[in-house]
């Protein structure tokens, strides 16, 4: 185990994973400073709250290299790999670990860890729900919520951690390993940050790289860096599809999921009053049995746990109907793969407002789902003219400047029958907090309409 006593730590970024981390070095005795790019105004009261658990902090830091003895960084998810000081500390052969990495080895029960570009929080909070409905005591976090070196503080320990996990964590894991990874889906996203997919997708592969034999490695068999990852796994493999029956693993059929094992033997999931809609949910909950049932949990505890688990807010979700059409907020699609599987869950014409900062999205890929699926596409925000460079040919297309006016001309164009869906397809940084601010936003200024209208069916929260 990690002494970290003997340890002078520089912990990288003082967000809520950043002091986490400075607690529970500076508790275990590792001497530790904090630096954090922006100024003591800027951080409030997160520079106090680490001066009080005795960590040396170095606010508005521009250092090109790590503090001198240090011997061991922790950069927070968000510093890009490229930032100097984290060169300098790999220059130097100094290990660079993440959260994950380091609250991993103080961990003896069971990790199932979620990863994908799409459908990580959904399926991470499945899995948590399944296991909560077994009575099992679950952490659920990392990346969502409370990070995993802070549950590592609570008294009562957890039988299972079930951990999302991003790209940004993986790149500095050093032995993390999972007893179940599962990897989702491997398209485009964070390319600002990482530079180029195959940086990205290697970072994602390296969840699994040190799982062996008796661990479980769960994966898109639709997705073919997926696929190649499972091939080349030491773990065993439960592939899915919701595309293709499969002669082991977890497929689609009708209304049911079927898990078809070694022998040919046969589960069924009925999914006849699950509440979460489309294609790619049904990839979530696949991968959501593979992990449960890997972990012992009984077939008829998934199968009753899936019928309660409501899904979570921004994720396509249903706000109501209002002179017969329906609306819905996918906020949290901040990327095209996560657009396309919107659009892929709706048979009716679809108003979509799109639009935001773009993260280096190729919007063009969307042009065959839109052409299917989309009667008038809204564009708003920074990236509106890019996205109708891209697209404005291929559908009747307007451009509004802010969410709001997008949200207008969707409400005066809509006619009963149609769909409107905010599925943005970019970050929210250009008008909003972050992308919960910005559905909320979409909610409210639909209220505001139907308040002043008629005919409300609206799930007011
Ligand atoms: P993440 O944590 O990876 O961002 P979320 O569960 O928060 O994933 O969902 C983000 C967006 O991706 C939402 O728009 C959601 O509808 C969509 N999504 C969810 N699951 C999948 C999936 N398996 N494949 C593609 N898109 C998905």
């Amino acid at each position: 185990m990690l002494d970290l006593k003997r340890h002078k730590a520089l912990v990288y970024g003082l967000g809520a994973t950043g002091i986490a981390v400075a607690r529970f070095l500076s508790r275990a005795g590792a001497k530790v400073t904090a630096v954090d790019d922006r100024s003591v105004e800027e951080l409030g009261e997160a520079a106090n709250t680490a001066k009080d658990l005795g960590v040396e902090v170095i606010c508005g830091f521009s250092g090109r290299t790590v503090p001198p003895g240090t011997t061991l960084v922790i950069p927070s998810p968000g510093v890009p790999p490229f930032n100097s000081a984290l060169r300098d500390a790999e220059d130097k052969r100094i290990p660079v670990i993440s959260e994950i990495e380091l609250a991993s080895c103080f961990i003896d029960v069971p990790t199932i860890a979620v990863t994908g570009t799409n459908g990580k929080t959904t399926t991470t909070e499945l899995v948590g729900h399944i296991f909560r409905f077994w009575n099992k005591k679950v952490f659920v976090g990392g990346n969502i919520g409370t990070p995993l070196i802070a549950a590592l503080e609570e008294e009562e320990k957890p039988d299972i951690f079930v951990v999302e996990v991003s790209s940004f964590q993986l790149l500095y894991i050093d032995s993390f390993r999972p007893r179940v990874a599962v990897v989702l889906n491997m398209g485009s996203d964070h390319l600002d940050y990482h530079g180029d997919i195959e940086s990205y997708r290697s970072a994602k592969r390296r969840i699994s790289e040190n799982m062996k034999a008796g661990d479980l490695l769960v994966v898109n068999a639709d997705d073919p860096a997926c696929v190649s990852l499972g091939r080349s796994s030491a773990a065993s493999v439960t592939f899915f599809s919701s595309k293709r029956t499969l002669e082991r693993g977890i497929f689609s059929d009708g209304d049911s999921l079927v898990f078809r094992k070694d022998q040919g033997e046969e589960e069924r999931y009925h999914l006849l009053g699950v509440r979460l809609r489309g294609r790619h949910n049904r990839e979530n909950y696949m991968a959501a049995i593979a992990a449960a049932r890997h972990l012992g949990c009984p077939w008829n505890v998934i199968h009753e746990a899936l019928k309660t688990f409501e899904g979570l807010p921004h994720r396509v979700e249903c706000l109501g109907r209002w002179k017969g059409v329906s609306f819905f907020d996918d906020s949290k699609a901040t990327n095209v793969d996560a657009v396309a599987a919107a659009l892929e869950s709706f048979d009716e014409p679809v108003i979509l407002l799109m639009g935001g900062r773009n993260k280096g999205e190729d919007f063009g890929r969307l042009a065959g789902t839109m052409k299917k699926k989309v009667k008038r596409l809204i564009l708003f925000g920074e990236a509106g003219p890019q996205i109708d460079e891209a697209l404005g040919d291929i559908v009747a297309t307007e451009i509004g400047e802010k969410l709001g006016d997008a949200v207008d001309a969707a409400v005066s164009r809509a006619e009963a029958g149609d769909i409107v869906l905010l599925s943005p397809g970019c970050a929210s940084f250009d008008e909003f907090r972050n992308y919960s601010e910005r559905g909320d936003y979409f909610r409210n200024r639909l209220g505001d309409i139907m308040t002043r209208g008629s005919g409300l069916e609206w799930n007011v929260k």
